[in-house]
């Protein structure tokens, strides 16, 4: 992984790139590369032994000219200011991308929740809530979640918030990412990997995917288990897959059902029924005809992008490719389905989730499904007409796209 204090600065470069070929007013373009505010927060955590620890945190709001700020909360012992700003500024993107009336923001605890007890891990979100909830509301921010956070956290967020909020008509919608009985939708929880999995069936014409594909998986966490499960409906069959324990592979197909259960039982991936332990390297660089990075930012790297056999990447992680590998990547023809476009599943039923909250409405599973596969769709096209017509890579096209987006939506403002 990469120093996280570079993360800001991959995003700025991204941004950069797709500028350099646009007609935008310099101020905007200032507006676009700075986030409008920025929280650092600190708090006690008092722990189940009588110990107190402080914990440090961010929320960062970049942009809210398209709608409320709208990003997820990570808890993660490297969580960086330079990394949540980064996160938030491609959520501003990915918004954008995907045509929801939001913003972008990100927040990040600087913990490990696996060294936290539940009840400790329910005090952590419940101080970070009454920390932070005079700057967050459902038409002001609505974090939802991301890694090392589920649905428990979301539901303890939104008690806190709902408390110190009596005057609001709908407190739900303060959240997305609630389980259902919550207040959440429908599809929420697969949202991420279904719509990447809607986005690579979207583009595979254009990408000139094989009817039948081997896949390779960095990741097996919420977006990487449910990608994996829905990939096998398009042609795809996992031989890899690695987490933070370690990588495996199966050249016949890793069964995915047995593997998570695998997992749950042993905590990791490693000794699955079948499969040989392979590298980190393996994994990613291997003759796969698509690499799927789901865990964290960097893994693609310029020294891995040179040697890497995959004719395709589809980016489930936010930021898995530095900006040299990108140029590397793009010269040796591999298609990278960005991020902001391959990810934005997530964000779009958090909207449909936050919608229903604020009409007092619930979707059927398979509404928000068809409403999710039809705004992915709609988005990829998009995109890649951009790129063709911009003689761009898939990300230029993309970010160009939501760039007009909120600059347009910036001017109308000013
Ligand atoms: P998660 O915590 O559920 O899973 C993370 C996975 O990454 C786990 O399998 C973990 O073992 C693995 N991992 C962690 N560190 C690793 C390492 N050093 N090497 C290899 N594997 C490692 O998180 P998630 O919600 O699945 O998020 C994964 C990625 O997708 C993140 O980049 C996140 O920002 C992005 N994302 C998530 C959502 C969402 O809706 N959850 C939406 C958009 C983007």
């Amino acid at each position: 992984m990469i120093k996280k204090q570079d993360v800001f600065e991959q995003a700025l470069a991204q941004l950069e790139e797709a500028l350099s070929g646009m007609r935008i007013e310099k101020g905007i373009a200032r507006q676009l590369k700075t986030p409008q505010r920025v929280i650092e927060v600190s708090f006690p955590l008092k722990k189940d032994s009588g110990e107190v620890e402080l914990i440090q945190g961010f929320r960062v709001q970049h942009n809210n000219a398209r709608g409320p700020y709208k990003g997820g909360l990570r808890y993660h012992p490297q969580v960086t200011l330079e990394e949540v700003k980064a996160l938030a500024m491609w959520m501003t993107w990915k918004t954008a991308v995907v045509d929801v009336p939001f913003g972008g923001g990100k927040g990040g605890l600087v913990i490990d929740p696996k060294t936290l007890s539940r009840p400790e891990r329910a005090r952590l979100t419940q101080s970070f809530a009454r920390t932070i909830h005079e700057v967050v509301g459902p038409r002001i921010d609505v974090p939802a979640p991301d890694v090392n956070t589920t649905g428990e956290e979301m539901v303890w967020f939104r008690t806190v918030w709902a408390k110190l909020h009596p005057e609001e008509e709908h407190p739900d919608a303060v959240i997305t990412g609630k389980p259902i009985q919550e207040g959440g939708s429908e599809g929420r929880t697969e949202a991420t990997g279904e719509g990447g999995v809607a986005t690579l069936d979207a583009l595979r014409d254009a990408i000139r995917l094989p009817k039948k594909f081997t896949v390779s998986l960095q990741g097996l966490g919420n977006v990487g288990s449910y990608f994996a499960r829905g990939v096998e409906k398009i042609g795809g069959t996992i031989v890899a897959v690695g987490d933070s324990h370690g990588a495996i592979t199966n050249p016949q197909g890793l069964n995915i059902h047995k593997l998570l259960e695998y997992k749950r039982i042993h905590k990791t991936i490693v000794g699955f029924e079948g499969s040989k332990k392979i590298s980190v390297d393996e994994l990613l660089e291997g003759p796969f005809d698509v690499v799927v990075p789901a865990a964290l930012e960097g893994a693609i790297d310029a020294s891995r992008a040179r040697i890497l056999r995959s004719p395709i990447i589809l980016e489930l992680a936010n930021g898995p490719t530095l900006p040299e590998a990108d140029q590397i990547l793009s010269k040796r023809g591999v298609i990278v389905i960005p991020d902001i476009l391959a990810n934005a599943g997530g964000v779009a039923v958090s909207y449909f989730e936050w919608y229903q909250n604020m009409h007092a409405l619930r979707w059927e599973s398979e509404v928000v499904r068809r409403r999710l596969r039809t705004l992915m769709r709609s988005a990829a096209a998009t995109v890649f007409e951009r790129a063709r017509r911009d003689q761009t890579t898939l990300r230029t096209g993309a970010l160009r796209v939501a760039v007009e987006r909120v600059a347009r939506a910036l001017e109308r403002k000013s």
